[in-house]
């Protein structure tokens, strides 16, 4: 570790993954496309947001996503519950929601308050319209190599990737956590990208030899700054997910699961903020607006098959 702490700092910017650019290139990408679909078909992709209590990191999310839905162009539901909803209400929602056809996403925002059964509200959501990529089915389509809602956040990690390094066949991935919503679907794309991919969790042993030998090391532990610079190999590239408020010198900032200012030696490295955070609302979007492809398709394949 010794080697690299005399480099503090010295990340050059030419290594440093912009993710608030590149989310910004999709976020105008999904933008034109809701336009030439409204265009020809007089009708927009619609995502429904439900919001259960008053948690304010939650209302934060929801309002941010709603401004984001709707500058792209496309219909925003949002539906704010009061803390009391039962499971009931809730799956009554849900279902309205499938049956809507002005709504081809559904986001339930986490979590929910302790007396709702999240795994049951997440498996009542249309597969279809599951733009989180957190249903089983999609989890198993991901898996089996079949068309998948894939979670945003790794969908994320993997579009900045490709951006940097092009095809990732055959390099070494290490993905540093195993949660249904990151660590996992993240190996499953790096594996359908022919990366070989080695998984690593909390009883992983030598942890740092693992990730020393990789070309690919993507975090997402929630241990602010555990990755360091003697974990990397030089000229690997790192991705950092977390995302942990640390208080330094009196004042409360927001570092990752990585090291950063260690990673001079990194081919390149995603900042937190504004790496990976960026990308996961603009890839909310862009499953919205795949969820309204497929749809449409189903569509056509059916008024063709009745004709
Ligand atoms: P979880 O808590 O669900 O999973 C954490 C994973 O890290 C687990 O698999 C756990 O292993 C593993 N882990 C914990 N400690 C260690 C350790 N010492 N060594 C190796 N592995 C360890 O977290 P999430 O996946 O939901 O999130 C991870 C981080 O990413 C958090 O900081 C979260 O805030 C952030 N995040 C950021 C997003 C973004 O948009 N940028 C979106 C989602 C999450 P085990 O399974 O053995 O317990």
């Amino acid at each position: 570790m010794e080697a690299f702490a005399q480099s503090e700092a010295l990340v050059p910017a030419s290594s440093v993954i912009d993710g608030k650019a590149y989310a910004a290139g999709l976020m105008s990408r999904v933008k034109t496309e809701v336009a030439e679909i409204k265009g020809r078909l007089n009708t927009v992709p619609g995502l429904a947001v439900i919001l259960v209590g008053e948690d304010p990191a939650s209302s934060v999310y929801v309002a941010s996503k709603r401004r984001e839905t709707q500058a792209a162009g496309m219909n925003s539901f949002e539906h704010r519950l009061p803390e009391t909803t039962s499971q009931i209400v809730l799956l009554d929602l849900v279902k309205e929601l499938n049956g809507d056809p002005r709504v081809h996403g559904i986001l339930v925002q986490l979590p929910l308050p302790g007396h709702l059964d999240a795994d049951a509200v997440i498996e009542a959501i249309d597969p279809a319209k599951d733009v989180d990529g957190f249903h089983v089915i999609n989890a198993g389509r991901l898996t089996v190599g079949q068309n998948a809602l894939v979670p945003c956040t790794p969908l994320g990690c993997l579009m900045l990737l490709k951006d940097r390094l092009g095809d990732l066949t055959g390099r070494h991935a290490v993905v540093v956590g195993r949660s249904n919503i990151v660590g996992k679907p993240m190996a499953q794309l790096l594996l359908q990208e022919d990366c070989t991919v080695t998984i690593a969790h909390r009883h992983s042993r030598d942890l740092a030899n693992l990730t020393r030998i990789a070309d690919i090391v993507v975090v997402a532990v929630g241990r602010p700054e555990m990755v360091r610079g003697d974990w990397i190999k030089p000229g690997a590239t790192v991705i950092d997910v977390g995302i942990n408020r640390v208080v330094r010198d009196g004042k409360s900032r927001l570092v990752g699961d990585v090291a950063f200012a260690e990673m001079g030696h990194a081919h390149a490295v995603t900042p937190v903020p504004g790496g990976v955070g960026p990308m996961t609302i603009g890839c909310l979007l862009s499953n919205t607006l795949e969820a309204f492809r497929r749809a449409q398709d189903r569509e056509e394949t059916s008024a063709m098959e009745i004709s």
